[in-house]
């Protein structure tokens, strides 16, 4: 079976997030206009059953059209530059690659908020189901997206979106994107986004600080962020989580502003996403490989209901990871999962969920869990964080 190489999932705790309905909120009704539309034409005569009888075949093509397949893939990359950090760092020459692999693939690259309403509507027809769309995003504005990644955008006429510590703006470090390159873009296709203003990690509580003031804290960080960016003229509601952390915690502060939060798990967005925990791939290092790069364009959402489980692990360093299925219409013996040490083991095989174990122990610092399940020549794909602090309790150093 083919399955990718290079991939990298504790018991699975669902957040207490109603985020089904906050995507609601956020996606202009339009699955409630479809629900609407059936039942009048249900009872229009095009059905001449009993109520009971319209209701389970109006739920039963609800259903079939919520379980159909759009696939909303997120690029991730830092710095277009060959002397910066590898692990954060891909070759201008590389990325024209992936710009050029995007357009010979015939994708579609949208603005990242339309790219969200796309992927995640339950109620596509199901003739868009192939439809290829992808996004381009950038991480912590570092300078070489305006000299080596912003020319090759531009000349194709591709909208991006950069997530900026405004901090980092503010102090003018040399190292980063100006007030003025940032506004420049933006005139050109790009959305200049929040990620904290300060970059801080998100779930680290200081010393004796207690639930409310790490919330005040955290609030402050993204409303700050908020301000700038407002002032200078670029707003949005698009949030990432620096360094792709996250917990049940943080998910609410982000819900509560009324934001969408973007991590930094592999997967493609579908309408089981949780808006409050977007997949992108990262690209950088060694993982922008041309095979690599191809399946990762192509991805599928694998339809996991409740994607969003509690990552830090502080007792079981092997945590099982339950996924749950929106559909039975998975071929779950074909599916595979990488975790530390290798393939992971797949027990408890039901129509409708699958238990995944790692071999080894997560290490101290993040790992991730990756499944995959072919179809065609693509995969549908979803990516489990996993966050261990050193063996003392402190936190582990970020390099
Ligand atoms: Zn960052």
């Amino acid at each position: 079976m083919r399955s990718p190489s290079w991939i990298i999932l504790k018991s699975a705790t669902a957040f207490p997030v109603s985020w089904r309905s906050f995507l609601f909120t956020l996606l202009s009704s339009s699955l409630k206009s479809v629900i609407r539309k059936l039942y009048k034409s249900l009872g229009n005569g095009i059905l001449h059953g009993t109520t009971f009888q319209k209701k389970l075949v109006a739920g039963a093509l609800i259903y079939s059209l919520t379980i159909h397949v759009d696939a909303g893939v997120v690029l991730l990359y830092h710095h277009v530059d060959e002397g910066t950090p590898a692990i954060t760092s891909i070759a201008p020459s590389q990325f024209n690659l992936h710009l050029d692999i995007i357009e010979a693939e015939g994708f579609t690259v949208l603005p990242l908020d339309e790219l969200i309403k796309r992927s995640m509507d339950a109620s596509s027809e199901p003739e868009t189901g192939d439809e290829k769309i992808v996004a381009i995003t950038f991480d912590d504005a570092y300078r070489s997206i305006y000299s080596n990644a912003f020319p090759n955008l531009q000349a194709r006429g591709w909208p991006f979106t950069i997530f900026v510590a405004t901090r980092l703006i503010e102090e003018g470090n040399p190292n980063y994107l100006t007030w003025a390159n940032l506004k420049k873009m933006s005139m050109h296709g790009a959305t200049i986004a929040n990620h904290t203003d300060s970059h801080i990690h998100m779930i680290r509580r200081l010393e004796a600080e207690t639930g409310d003031r790490w919330e005040n804290r955290i609030r402050a960080e993204l409303i700050t962020a908020k301000g700038l960016l407002v002032e200078h003229g670029l707003d949005s509601n698009l949030f990432a989580y620096p360094y792709g952390e996250y917990d049940a915690e943080t998910l609410n502060l982000v819900r509560d502003l009324g934001m969408v939060g973007f991590g930094q798990q592999s997967g493609a967005i579908g309408p089981y996403s949780n808006p409050l925990l977007l997949p992108r791939y990262p690209l950088a290092g060694v993982y922008v490989g041309e095979a690599a790069f191809r399946d990762k364009l192509r991805s599928l959402p694998l339809p996991v209901r409740h994607p969003e489980v509690e990552p830090m692990v502080s007792d079981n360093f092997k945590p099982p990871l339950k996924l749950s299925f929106a559909t039975d219409k998975l071929d779950l013996a074909r599916m595979t999962c990488y975790g530390p040490g290798g393939l992971m083991t797949l027990s408890e095989t039901k129509p409708l969920s699958v238990l995944a174990t790692p071999v080894a122990e997560v290490s101290v610092g993040r790992t991730r869990y990756n499944c995959t399940l072919p179809k065609g020549n693509r995969f549908y794909w979803f990516s489990q964080l996993w966050i261990r602090k050193e063996s003392d309790g402190s936190w582990y150093h970020e390099p």
